[in-house]
């Protein structure tokens, strides 16, 4: 499971996936790196075996480093360990281990922040005539919504938001290249606002068919951001000027 997923924000139920699989001589595995392990906790339910994190996020959170982590029982990862980092060399090089201990120090500081903002400009999209829809787990206009206050800890529903911007491919190419302050970016937790347009940037016709793309529910005009800790009125006043554009 991928949850929430990447980058239409639908969250899986964890709990009833591990109660459907439990003592079926399954594994169960749960990347959460969109929600990070301050805010949801896939190992706490029963039935859930592994957790992968992309530490490259939120974990690290300042984008200059690259690793991950997969946390669960001691047998699996030692099969883990001794079949695949032994012949696959997936070693995280020392100092990117250095700078992503240095940010877990301050992870929970920041995800407070990052779901505070990410509320803030949730709302403020929410009412911009220009954005068909919001897709972000802490309004009440999130189609899982229930779900989501059952898995997000602390009433905090992180920093990943995806919103449908009103137009197409064309408007979603044509707002991020008239944004100044929120950088595009495919990748996401940073301290800076990242934004990710999938019909144009990562989800293009060279990677997948637009009908194979819209089946996923990443439809033409969506746009995926990763909500920063700057002040969120400088993110709106980006996004005002660049919503007058299109
Ligand atoms: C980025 C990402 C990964 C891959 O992590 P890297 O650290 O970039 O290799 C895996 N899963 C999700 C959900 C991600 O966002």
């Amino acid at each position: 499971m991928e949850t929430p997923s990447n980058p239409t924000i639908e969250l899986v139920d964890i709990e009833a996936v591990g109660k459907i699989c439990k003592g079926k001589n399954l594994i169960t595995i749960v990347d959460n790196t969109f929600a990070s392990p301050y805010l949801i906790r896939p190992l706490d339910y029963e039935g859930i075996d592994l957790v992968i994190e992309s530490m490259t996020k939120y974990i690290s959170g300042h984008t200059d480093a690259l690793g991950g982590a997969v946390i669960g029982k001691t047998d699996l990862i030692t099969q883990i360990t001794l079949n695949s980092l032994l012949y696959l060399g997936g070693i995280i090089d020392p100092f990117a281990a250095w700078l992503i201990t240095r940010g877990t120090k301050t992870m929970p500081l920041r995800m407070d922040k990052h779901g505070k903002n990410a509320m803030v400009i949730a709302e403020y999209l929410e009412g911009q005539p220009k954005v068909e829809k919001v897709l972000y787990p802490g309004l009440d206009s999130f189609p899982q919504r229930d779900l989501a206050k059952r898995l997000f800890k602390r009433g905090n529903y992180g920093g990943m938001l995806a919103f449908e911007v009103k137009g197409g491919v064309e408007a979603g190419r044509k707002l991020l290249n008239n944004l100044n302050f929120i950088r595009l970016a495919a990748s996401l937790g940073d301290c800076d606002t990242l934004i990710e347009h999938p019909a144009s940037m990562t989800h293009t016709e060279f990677f997948i068919s637009r009908e194979e793309r819209m089946r996923a529910g990443i439809t033409d005009g969506l746009v995926r951001l990763s909500v920063g800790l700057e002040n969120p009125d400088d993110v709106i006043a980006d996004f005002e000027q660049g919503f007058k554009l299109i």
